[in-house]
């Protein structure tokens, strides 16, 4: 007997999550979420960085930014907010000189961003020791920071659970099947079910691999299959960041965005090498020149870097030393004597979900009459995620943006290459 349910939200990472809560908030009941994995293991909403800012350079990315980083402050200590400022250098004449123009948009958002000339750079960061011959300025945002991402999806669950939404585990959407809706003008479809396997317990590390091995081949081993469930949905919201094109391709939907590896290493650094008057203890994000992020980490320091030429797929390998010789040391020694020396302490691969101009997706998709998506913002989930989660609730309850206006980041706007937002200060 197939079950009915007002508002399926499929995904509970911290972006189903929000949109969950924040729909309930606003009173509309009915509401599960489905997962393969509620802990989350492979979610990016696990394995990100924590870094949360409001300065980006498309205004839909700023406002949603920054309430999300206002609501962050309102619960600091509950999420772990520190409020530590973002240090952006620049060493390409180009970059810097739109870094400059781009300021003056950041701050009519109230966002207070420095520019710093070398000379107060070095003063007021005296860990960046080296090759400062290479850096022409930096952009510096006090407001921004650092935050605990599973405190705030913890949160979001903890409020949606207070107010019925079923949050069902351990449950893997593996069909989706549409209908014509009868009477409507063209080929308006609506999703008619959705289907959902349950998959048996495991290991909550995943230390047998089913879940992993689920989300990277897309198949579920026979002995793993606890169960089948039709659920026949009024409002479906697709909110399974970097394995939604697996979902939409069964409905025949294109899909415009790809996941993408994303590698962070853990390094031990040792007090007594830092220069003096540097302290990692106040410091918040720095995004090198190089394209290299890093920030303290407990007792470690916790670095990035993007590969550029990372291929698309399902790949949460981490390359380890190799990685960490190869795109971590150099970078960090090349800018600070304090990591000549450091150890490379283990590191983690999770997935971007990546569209053609690095912008995220939300909001009704077109031809359906019940289907919506809030899905692929890059890096950049976590310090949207309440804004994301307000805006959609918006749109679910009464039909429209009433909060923040989502429209920008319509999935049509890829019909049309003027109306791209590309988003080019991520990382
Ligand atoms: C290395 C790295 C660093 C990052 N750094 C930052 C940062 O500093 N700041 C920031 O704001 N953002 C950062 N991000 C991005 C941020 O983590 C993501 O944008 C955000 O977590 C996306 O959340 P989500 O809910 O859309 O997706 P996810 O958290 O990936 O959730 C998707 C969920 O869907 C489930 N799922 C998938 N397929 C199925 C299926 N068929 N059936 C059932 N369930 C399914 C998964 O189990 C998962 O729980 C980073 C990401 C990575 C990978």
């Amino acid at each position: 007997m197939p079950a009915r349910i007002p508002v399926l939200i499929l995904g509970g990472g911290i972006i189903g999550t929000a949109v969950a809560w924040a729909l309930a908030e606003r009173g509309v009941t009915g509401i599960e979420v489905v997962d393969l994995d509620l802990a989350g293991v492979y979610a990016s909403s696990e394995l990100n960085a924590g870094g949360v800012r409001a300065t980006w350079w498309q205004p839909v990315n700023i406002e949603c930014c920054r309430l999300t980083l206002d609501f962050f402050r309102a619960h600091a200590e509950g999420f772990g907010f520190r409020q530590r400022g973002y240090l952006w250098l620049y060493g390409d004449a180009a970059l810097w000189q739109r870094a400059l123009e781009k300021r003056a948009l950041q701050n009519a958002f109230g966002l207070d961003v420095e520019a710093l000339e070398p000379f107060e750079l070095w003063t007021r960061f005296p860990l960046l020791d080296r090759a400062r011959e290479e850096i022409l300025g930096a952009t510096f945002s006090p407001r921004d920071g650092l935050v605990n991402p599973n405190a705030v999806r913890a949160f979001y669950r903890a409020g949606a659970e207070r107010r019925g939404v079923v949050f069902r585990n351990r449950h893997y959407v593996s069909g989706i099947a549409t209908a014509r809706v009868a009477g409507a003008a063209g080929a308006l479809r609506r999703v008619s079910h959705v289907d959902v396997i349950e998959v048996a317990r495991g290991d909550p590390t995943d230390a047998d691999g089913t879940v992993r091995e689920i989300l990277t081949s897309h198949r579920i081993a026979p002995a793993a299959q606890r169960g089948e469930l039709r659920l026949e949905p009024e409002t479906v919201v697709n909110c399974l960041g970097a394995w939604s094109s697996v979902l939409l391709a069964k409905i025949g939907l294109r899909d415009v965005a790809e996941p993408v590896r994303r590698q962070i290493s853990l390094v031990d650094v040792h007090a007594s090498d830092l220069p003096a008057g540097a302290s990692f203890e106040r410091l918040g994000m720095i995004v090198d020149a190089s394209g290299l992020y890093l920030h303290p980490e407990g007792p470690h320091v916790l670095a990035g870097y993007s590969t550029p030429d990372e291929a698309p797929g399902f790949d949460f390998g981490y390359d380890g030393d190799a990685f960490f010789e190869r795109e971590i040391w150099p970078r960090l020694a090349h800018r600070m004597s304090a990591f000549e020396r450091c150890g490379h302490v283990r590191g983690w691969a999770g997935l971007y979900d990546v569209t053609p101009d690095c912008s995220g997706l939300a909001g009704a998709i077109a031809g359906f009459s019940n289907l919506f998506e809030a899905r692929s913002f890059t890096g950049r989930g976590v310090m949207q995620s309440y804004a994301i989660g307000r805006a959609m609730a918006g749109l679910l309850a009464t039909g429209r943006f009433d909060e923040v206006d989502l429209a920008p980041l319509s999935r049509d706007r890829f019909d049309d290459p003027a109306r791209w937002i590309p988003e080019d200060l991520h990382i």
